[in-house]
Parts: C-alpha cells; structure tokens; sequence
C-alpha cells in the first residue's frame, strides 16, 4: 500500500481542512470535486486576502496619492513581482496581467496582425483548447496568413516529427498548449521552442493547464509568450497573466486604449505608457491580482514537486480502478500526463453518466471539453471528465469508482 505511507507525508487531510467548500453535501452526499481542470477551489488563505481587501483597503491603484491608494497599488505590485519570481520572468513588467488566458492569448493574436502578411504561416497544436483556435483563425482571416495543425496519436500525445516537417521558414508563430486540457498529456515544449527559434518563429505557449501543476520557468525554457489563469490555481476568477519577453512586448502594440495605458493625451497624438500599462488600460482586477499572488504563495508553501508527484499518484490510482471496469475506454495514455482521466464506458452516454454522478455528489465534467478537434479526432461526441487537484484524496477516488459502477449498473 505505497499510496497510503506517502499520502500521509503529504498530510493531504490537513491541506483539505483549508478549503471550507470541501465540507459542504451535493445532494446529501459529501462533496467529490473532480472538476480541477474546469477551475480549481479557493483555500481560507486566498478568501483571507479578498476579505481583507474589501475590509481594509480597497481603492484604486496608481492614480491616488492617498494612502488606502497607496497600498493597494504597493500590493498590486507586490503580486506581480510574487509572479515573476514564480514564472521567473527577468523583470517584472514581463508579466502583464489578464483577465486569463483567454485575454492574453486574444492580445497577442490581435498584435501579431502588424507583423503578418499574406501567405505566413501559423501552427498549432490539433489538442488545443478553442480559445487557442479561434483567436488564431481570426488572425489569419485579417492577415491572409494560413494555419496548420500538428497532428496528435491515438495515445493523445503531439507527433513531434510531424511538427518537425511542418515547420519551415514561412512558420512565424507557434501555438501550443503546454498541457492538453481534454487529455492531460504534457507537451514537449522546451523542443517545441527551440526548433521555431531556429526557424525564426516565435512560440506562445498556452499554459493554463500546466500552471497548477508544473512550475514553468520562462527563462529556462526560452519562451516568448507563456499564458495562464488564476482561477485553475487556486485564485479568484477574472485574472490571469501574459507573460512577454521584454523585446516582444515593446514591439507588440497596445491592445486596448484607456485609462492607465497612455503617458499623454492630446487629440492630435497620444502616446503610450511603458511596460506594463501599455497593455492594462482600465481599472484592473486589483483584488484578483492580489489574491493571485496569495494563491501562488499557498501552492509554493506545499510545494510544486510535492503536488506533481502526489497527483501522479491520484492519477495512477484511480486509472488503475476506472481499468477494472468492464467497457471502459480511456482517451489520452501520454507518457506523460497530469492526472485529468477523460473516458467513456462503452453504450453509455458521457451526460447521463455525468449526471448520475452529480446525484451522488461528485462533479466531473462532461462534453468536449472545448476541444472539439480531439474529440472528432477520436470520433467521439464527448468524454467524462475527472481532474484530479492535490486536495483530492484516495478516499474520493474510491467513492468515485462506485458510482461510476453504480451509474453504469442504473444505465445498462
Ligand atoms: C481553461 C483553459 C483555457 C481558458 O482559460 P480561461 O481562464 O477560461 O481564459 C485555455 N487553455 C487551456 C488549456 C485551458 O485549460
């Protein structure tokens, strides 16, 4: 019984006491959330500062010279330098925060319409989430530029050698997901990087579904863009951040005009701020960015290695149980994976399995997971979904694998 001795070293009993939802009944049932991959639950820590900033100093940021201004400004900037060490970006203006990945990816898509002509070429991945399409189809449609996509395997996993042909000196971006959020599969993009730089392409990596699992270092990796959300890591909803190298983000023009993004404005010329506010016009999520920061503080206290190798194990555990189960069929066996497990049990309908696990309190996702090319790579309509977080414990998984008997007993 290995995963009981090192489920003990990593007191996930004492973690799940710092996450007041994990208390509550679905259904007259304790709560089950295995829905991490979707969005990730919020620790007291991170509630804390939420509270304490609607409580104590609430106002908005680097424009007052009173002081309840001042220190939410001071924290603000507290926060991005706490994500910058994180991400380890060289200076903190790299880091420019979203609303989350979506608005990130959408800025850089939007600037890279000046650097585009016709007949350049653009790839991405054939797992990616469909906010790492459209923005991209979008640009080609306003640049003439032409997308092509990597194929991926029946394991779920990118073929590398096919990226390897596709790309050539037309390629001028590349846009991959660092982990696949319909599969779980971990893409190698410190490759990926490498071979577009020695093709002159510059590489956004989508990294909302690493980020709570695997600690990016931007620098290491070489990357221009790397995008991510708070809210998949134990933060608020509505934030997220861009990181930019430094080069990319003086050459990218600003995404939208505002408050905030402008040095002077006059109506004959305006012009713009440094970095960052050249990319945060507005009010931003003050208050989100700042409990992002704290969310990046609690997961960094347990310790990313530690989650990593604690998940893989929930991962492992319950890949194991859902196996024993007659007519099952698991998409996404990377070699490498986070532990999201998206399956189907054969004549069953992924909803009505999702919704009679609901019945029993568990929550799991169901449909295409806004990936809809895996799923019609894999001629389904749909999976069920289960993500597992480092607040999850064995007990759950155990739960789970009745119900999902339970479910296909009431189904057939
Ligand atoms: C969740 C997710 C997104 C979208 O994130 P938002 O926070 O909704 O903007 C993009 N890509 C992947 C891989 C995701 O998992």
């Amino acid at each position: 019984m290995r995963h009981q001795t090192q489920a003990k070293t990593f007191e996930v009993e004492k973690i799940r006491k710092d996450f007041p939802i994990l208390n509550r009944k679905v259904n007259g049932y304790p709560l089950v959330y295995f829905d991490n991959a979707a969005t990730s639950q919020t620790p007291q820590q991170v509630i804390d500062v939420i509270v304490d900033y609607y409580s104590n100093y609430n106002a908005n940021i680097h424009r007052g010279v009173h002081s309840l201004s001042q220190e939410a400004t001071d924290k603000y900037e507290q926060a991005r330098i706490k994500l910058q060490k994180h991400f380890n970006a060289e200076k903190p203006y790299e880091i420019i925060f979203t609303s989350g990945t979506t608005h990130g990816i959408n800025l850089v898509a939007s600037g890279f319409s000046e650097f585009l002509k016709e007949g350049d070429e653009i790839l991405v991945s054939a797992m990616e989430h469909h906010s790492n399409i459209v923005p991209w189809q979008m640009l080609c449609e306003r640049t003439g530029a032409i997308l092509k996509v990597i194929p991926i395997n029946l394991k779920g996993e990118l073929i590398y050698s096919e990226y390897e042909k596709l790309i050539n000196e037309n390629t001028k971006l590349v846009f991959v997901n660092h982990v696949s959020n319909a599969l779980g599969s971990v893409n190698p993009i410190k490759e990926i990087i490498e071979k577009a730089h020695a093709n002159n392409a510059a590489v956004l990596i989508d990294g909302a579904q690493a980020a709570p699992h695997i600690k990016a270092d931007v620098q290491a990796l070489d990357v221009d863009f790397y995008v991510a959300s708070a809210h998949k890591m134990c933060g608020p909803t509505g934030v997220g951040i861009l990181y930019g190298k430094e080069a990319w983000l003086e050459k990218l023009p600003p995404y939208q005009g505002g408050g905030e993004m402008i040095a002077t404005v006059s109506f004959e010329k305006t012009t713009y701020a440094g970095l960052p506010h050249k990319f945060e016009a507005g009010t931003p999520n003050i208050c989100g960015g700042i409990a992002f920061g704290a969310a990046i503080d609690y997961m960094n206290q347990i310790g990313f290695d530690e989650i990593a190798a604690y998940e893989h194990e929930l991962l492992e555990y319950a890949t194991g149980k859902l196996k024993e189960i007659e007519g099952m069929k698991i998409y996404g066996e990377a070699e490498e994976k986070t532990a999201v497990i998206s399956f189907n049990i054969e004549g069953l309908h992924p909803y009505d399995i999702g919704t009679l696990l609901d019945k029993m309190g568990i929550a799991v996702r169901t449909g295409h997971h806004c990936a809809q090319p895996v799923m019609d790579f894999f001629k389904i309509p749909g999976t069920v979904r289960a993500s597992f977080s480092f607040y999850n414990s064995h007990d759950e998984i155990d739960s789970f694998i009745e119900a999902v008997k339970k479910a296909k007993m009431m189904l057939q």
